[in-house]
């Protein structure tokens, strides 16, 4: 109740997300003849992102469960992004463009790919077995949670502009702390690979979990931006030393049980409208998996209010958005966004 009442609080006085100061060179960054501009994505993980989950205890049903309301709900959003004419990054686990794979050596999965040494990070713990060891190595139509071309095609074939980033191959944590710079370039080079089948470039990184580091391997691994969540704003991308953009995370698209529905769906509006005062990049993003009852109110008033203000708002995707930033920006150096 009173954490609720805190967050209401932070939010009307615009300290979360937090608005950042306008940067000289405005045009750099909000194309003319645009107030703003609004990003969604999505991390497309199915079953991957909960298997080592403290909060679900190691339970591989658990993690089957959030792949299927997943699956229940990526239809109906896409029917949404049509209705309104909204593009959405989907960030997807490598592993879930594949149709089957295999055990290889001694019964393990992927073996061309390092496994992260045993870690815990604020939500998960990894103590014991193979990183590999849910993976059911069958084909998506015997395990629908773990792979999904399927849905891949369903996004690829919709009439909206939709862009497949990555997610890394299997939703590792990519902290310098957890992660080496070879089991990245491992899992972004099996993501690739498993793009390519579907004649897919990934240029846009969100990171698992929050978990940020390794961008020079990153960058090298030929991507231009990616999503951080270091603090919730609406801002402007940041170029850092290695040349990749870092887009900040505006908000989670999800209704809060803690204030009623028509509240957050008030607080979405209003993080649009502050968008456009500001003329600033927002970035909103969701769970696949999110709460099935939950999907077409929190979809249909952010579509229906972004697609109204469209003559202001430039509504696309982190590639589409870059590929304007590098045309756009200064040949060199770091751009002059305020942090
Ligand atoms: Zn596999
Ligand atoms: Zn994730």
């Amino acid at each position: 109740m009173i954490a609720g009442l805190k967050s209401m609080l932070s939010f009307e006085i615009g300290h979360n997300p937090k608005v950042v100061k306008r940067p000289e060179r405005l045009r750099d960054f909000i194309p003319a003849p645009y107030k703003g501009v609004l990003i969604i994505s999505a991390d497309f993980e199915l079953a991957w992102a909960w298997r080592y989950a403290k909060a679900l205890g190691g339970r591989t049903e658990a993690a089957e469960a959030y792949a299927r309301i997943a699956r229940a709900n990526v239809p109906e959003i896409l029917r949404l992004c049509e209705a309104y004419h909204i593009p959405i990054t989907w960030g997807t686990v490598g592993h879930l463009f594949l149709e089957q794979c295999q055990a290889g050596q001694a019964g393990l999965a992927h073996t061309e790919i390092d496994r992260l040494p045993y870690f815990e990070n604020k939500y998960w713990r990894y103590a014991e077995g193979d990183w590999f060891g849910h993976d059911p190595c069958t084909s998506w139509r015997e395990n629908d949670a773990w792979y999904a071309p399927d849905l891949v095609n369903q996004i690829l074939a919709s009439p909206v502009e939709h862009e497949i980033g990555c997610h890394t191959f299997s939703h590792i944590d990519c902290s310098d702390e957890h992660c080496p710079p070879a089991v990245i370039r491992e899992e972004l080079a099996a993501c690739q690979k498993a793009a390519d089948g579907f004649g897919i470039k990934l240029e846009s990184f969100l990171f698992p979990g929050h978990t940020m580091g390794n961008f020079q391997a990153i960058k090298a691994c030929g991507y231009t931006s990616v999503r951080v969540n270091y603090a919730n704003e609406i801002g402007y991308p940041v170029r850092d030393e290695f040349g990749l953009w870092r887009l900040a995370a505006t908000a989670e698209i999800i209704m809060n049980p803690k204030w009623p529905e028509s509240y957050n769906l008030y607080r979405f509006r209003k993080i649009i409208k502050r968008t456009l005062r500001n003329q600033a990049v927002a970035n909103l993003w969701f769970h696949p998996s999110l709460p099935s009852e939950t999907v077409v109110p929190l979809f249909t008033t952010i579509f229906q209010y972004a697609n109204r203000h469209r003559g202001q708002l430039w509504v696309t995707t982190m590639r589409d958005y870059v590929s304007w930033l590098n045309h756009r920006a200064p040949a060199q150096g770091v751009s002059k966004a305020v942090h």
